[in-house]
């Protein structure tokens, strides 16, 4: 592929070289905003993060290891950059590459499986990737669709080295396998259930083999839709893992599953390509790649145009009036993610059967009356709650709980209970969609992001129920 135009590297900045605009996204321990530098108009993604709940929650460690290895992976190919940090006060700032057209998960999500040729492309994408990761002495440990962003391109950029293993000393610096050796804690988990290799679960052991684990298990996603060993909860996902426990639809080409086969395998020296180093030639000799051209993957598969604004994010915008910096107000204005959000025009619909959002105007009306002593009314726009509860919302390797306000309107805002601030809410559109894995947890679709959440009291289904019920209620013709 045409590595991405060089850009110069920025110096010196601060929040005043950006104006801020959406969020694009929330980790456990961050805000991530679309900004554009006043100097270059470039846009990027600014990842945002509260120094006093890094320290609290006693993540420094995790945050300087993104730091150390965005800065050695450089400009490398198929990575997010980092261009720079700076800090103020109150937080640490990351400028970043902004990966317009989202994350993996969301494009798989999107498309159920992909064509064979499709798979073959990204496969090659991350196989190269893995390689400079091997090259440059980096495991990731966290390898899974979410963490694979889009460029403009469509092509790969892999993010989120927080849990990143260092295993090349850097010069003059400690090596980090040998701090390891020494800390090495049974059982200790790394990464995401769904991805993570059976030797992480057991005895901790690090290598690169766990990569090239989770890139069988994307492999797998990416040719059946869903990821290879999946249960109720990470226990049981965790139980399949070791005991090797999953199989193929029948459909399923013969090449593909080969080579999903000889990538998952327990025991980690077994897998194709982990007695490598730099280059990985089996994989890479693999029939599957018989007609890939490694010096040069050419451009991403073509996707539609319907398909590319569904998933990418370019319709979120930086708003011409804002002035650079980021202050409380203006992040909490732009956490509400007032701007972009695809709100349609509510459309009230006359329905036989009774809705959750079926309500005379004298009801809302009494409702509401009762709502105003309620500590959350101040926090919903004066909308009417239809449901609330606690919720864990999962982002990566970190739950977080909330509290999940489905009001009129249609809304679905999360609060941080502790701090009773209000944190976003899940853009509507017509194109809204939930999917219940089991009583707990249920997945909200959008657009432009799968929202994964737990319900620790087991309403998964009644949370689905009251989503797609206020859904047709407001955008009757997106019901079928
Ligand atoms: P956790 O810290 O809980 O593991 P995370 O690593 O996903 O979560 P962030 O790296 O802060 O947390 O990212 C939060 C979200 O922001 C991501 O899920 C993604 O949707 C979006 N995001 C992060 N980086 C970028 C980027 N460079 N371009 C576009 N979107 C991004």
């Amino acid at each position: 592929m045409t590595p991405p135009p060089a850009e110069e590297t920025v110096k010196k900045r601060s929040q005043d070289d950006y104006v801020f605009g959406k969020v694009i996204g929330e980790g456990s321990f961050s805000t991530v905003y679309l900004a554009k530098d006043i100097h270059t108009n470039k846009e990027f993604a600014i990842k945002v993060l509260e120094k006093r709940h890094i320290i609290k929650e006693n993540k420094m460690e995790y945050v300087m290891r993104e730091k150390k290895v965005l800065q050695i992976l450089g400009n490398s190919t198929y990575f997010v950059r980092l261009y720079c940090t700076f800090q103020d006060g109150e937080r640490l700032y990351f400028v970043l590459t902004y990966a317009k057209n989202g994350d993996f998960l969301t494009f798989l999500n999107k498309t159920s499986s992909l064509m064979l040729d499709c798979v073959r492309h990204y496969a090659a994408e991350i196989v190269l990737a893995l390689e400079t990761l091997n090259t440059k002495g980096i495991v990731h440990r966290d390898l899974k669709p979410e963490n694979i962003l889009l460029d403009e391109n469509w092509h790969i950029l892999i993010t989120d080295f927080g849990s990143a293993k260092i295993l090349i000393p850097v010069e003059g610096e400690k090596n980090e396998s040998d701090e390891e050796g020494s800390q090495k804690r049974r059982n200790s988990f790394v990464g995401t259930a769904q991805y993570v290799s059976p030797e992480i679960l057991t005895d901790g052991k690090v290598s690169f083999a766990s990569d090239l684990w989770a890139f069988g298990c994307i492999l797998y996603q990416m040719v059946v839709g869903l990821p290879p060993f999946r249960a109720g909860s990470e226990y049981l996902i965790f139980q399949k893992i070791l005991k090797l426990e999953y199989e193929f639809p029948t459909d399923i080409d013969t090449t593909i599953q080969d080579l999903i086969k000889n990538l998952l395998i327990l025991t980690p020296e077994k897998r194709l390509g982990a007695n490598e180093s730099k280059i990985y030639t089996s994989i890479r000799q693999h029939p599957f790649f018989r007609d890939t051209n490694w010096n040069n993957l050419g451009p991403a598969p073509k996707i539609l145009p319907s398909e590319a604004s569904a998933l990418g994010q370019s319709q979120a915008a930086i708003p011409e009036n804002l002035q650079p910096g980021l202050d409380e107000k203006k992040e909490s204005m732009l956490h509400a993610e007032i701007f972009g959000s695809p709100m349609a025009t509510p459309t009230r619909k006359k329905s036989q059967t009774k809705n959750i959002a079926d309500l005379s105007e004298e009801e809302i009306r009494r409702r509401l009356e009762t709502q105003k002593t309620d500590r959350w009314h101040n926090l919903v726009e004066g909308n009417l709650i239809l449901k609330q509860g606690l919720v864990d919302k999962r982002k990566g390797l970190f739950p977080r709980r909330r509290m999940f306000l489905l009001t009129l309107g249609p809304h679905l805002y999360y609060v941080d209970p502790t701090t009773m601030i209000l944190k976003g809410e899940i853009p509507w559109s017509p194109d809204i969609k939930t999917e219940a894995k089991n009583f707990k947890t249920f997945l909200v679709h959008t657009p432009n992001r799968t929202y994964y959440l737990e319900d620790p009291d087991g309403y998964a289904l009644e949370w689905c129920k009251a989503i797609e019920e206020l859904k047709v209620h407001y955008f009757p013709e997106s019901k079928t």
